[in-house]
């Protein structure tokens, strides 16, 4: 048996008629940019996510790089980053002239730890991007609590938490700031790249809304030194469908996830672990193993697709060793070493699922005997 990682072309089938008829409803009206499905998506987002407002922009990159722009962030400030991330929420800081300074995260829920930023605070620090890595929210009260002590802000790299829950309040809702991607693989996907800034204080919203359209809010009047970057009307046509099922999808990845996490019980691979008081958005289902090379090969070779995420942490990436080098991130450096992703989205079958943990499984008690 074969078993993709990811096969975007099951949601195609799902709902692949009801895209069509909202890309068509575009097309009769022949409106491309910053028209009525734009500003209906950022209507029912921020709805979605119990905020104010949502701006609708053109990656989830550029949705932390204006958040942090709106935040007035300068050359030279200091933003607190874990050291674990994807590479963009670093790029977010490093393309404004900021410096990202790295904090490793807690090696059980692989966010932020927020026992090790007060010693990062310095006399440059502006704030700090908690990311929700795998969908599972970062510990934003503790690392608030923390913040409002130095007056800096806390904003949520959110690219893979949709829908996820902190202490009751959907990630959107739960913090100043929170930059979401529609990357085509994250729990909300576009069918190409898309981004959004949800927040409810209104001079974010207003500046996000200004920088991302060449600096105007009156055509030909520029306020701001603005960029283009704006979600398209297609884009937001196709994520009004899809978000009509963010719920439901994300529902039934819980349900895969907690059947992976029950059948690994006791065995001595590293499971996701949720504290209680949170609810993942089950983006990625990763497992951790010192054998975890081995057991690629091996599923690979059973037919079962796996991804490191992420093999290199940031800073020993080619763009970051120049001034990284001479850093070590320990916790990170293990994470990158230990952990892949088991296949795990909506339209995973069973059959393809069980098939999956027969194979971990396996490897496994042959390891055991090895
Ligand atoms: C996907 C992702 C991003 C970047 O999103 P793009 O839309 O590809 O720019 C940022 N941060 C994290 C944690 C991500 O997973």
């Amino acid at each position: 048996m074969n078993v993709p990682f990811l096969d975007l072309t099951r949601y195609t089938s799902h709902c692949g008629g009801e895209m069509e008829l909202a890309i068509s409803r575009v097309n009769e009206i022949g409106n491309y940019i910053l028209g009525n499905e734009v500003k209906s998506f950022e209507r029912e987002f921020s709805a979605y996510c119990g905020a104010k407002h949502c701006i609708g922009v053109a990656s989830g990159l550029d949705a932390i790089t204006l958040t942090l722009r709106a935040l007035g962030v300068k050359p030279g400030d200091e933003i607190l980053v874990p050291s674990n991330t994807y590479i963009a929420t670093w790029l977010a800081v490093s393309n404004l002239g900021a410096v990202p300074i790295p904090v490793e995260p807690r090696d059980d829920t692989y966010n932020i730890d927020p026992e090790k930023i007060e010693k990062e605070i310095s006399e440059k620090t502006r704030g700090i991007i908690i990311v929700d890595l795998y969908g599972q929210p970062a510990d934003a009260s503790s690392v608030l609590e923390i913040a409002e002590k130095y007056d800096i802000f806390v904003i949520d790299d959110a690219a893979q938490s949709h829908g996820a829950m902190h202490r009751g309040q959907k990630v959107g809702s739960h913090l100043l700031a929170s930059a979401f991607s529609f990357y085509p693989t994250k729990n909300l996907g576009a069918l190409g790249d898309g981004g959004a800034v949800v927040t409810s204080d209104c001079e974010i919203e207003e500046k996000v809304r200004l920088l991302r359209n060449y600096g105007t809010k009156d055509k030909y009047v520029s306020l701001d030194k603005g960029i283009n970057s704006r979600l398209d009307e297609i884009q937001a046509a196709v994520l009004r469908v899809k978000l009509k099922n963010l719920d439901a999808w994300n529902t039934k990845r819980e349900e895969l996830a907690k059947k992976y996490s029950k059948a690994f019980d006791g065995t001595n691979v590293k499971l996701p672990y949720v504290p209680t008081h949170l609810k993942s958005s089950w983006h990625l289902y990763v497992i951790g193993t010192e054998l975890r090379d081995n057991l690629r090969i091996y599923l690979q070779k059973e037919g079962v697709d796996t991804i490191v995420h992420y093999p290199i942490p940031p800073h020993k990436q080619p763009a970051y060793a120049k001034d990284m080098a001479h850093l070590s991130f320990p916790v990170a450096e293990k994470i990158a070493e230990e952990v892949v992703s088991l296949p795990l989205y909506p339209y995973l079958t069973e059959e393809e699922h069980s098939y999956v943990i027969d194979k971990v499984l396996d490897f496994l008690s042959y390891s055991r005997r090895h």
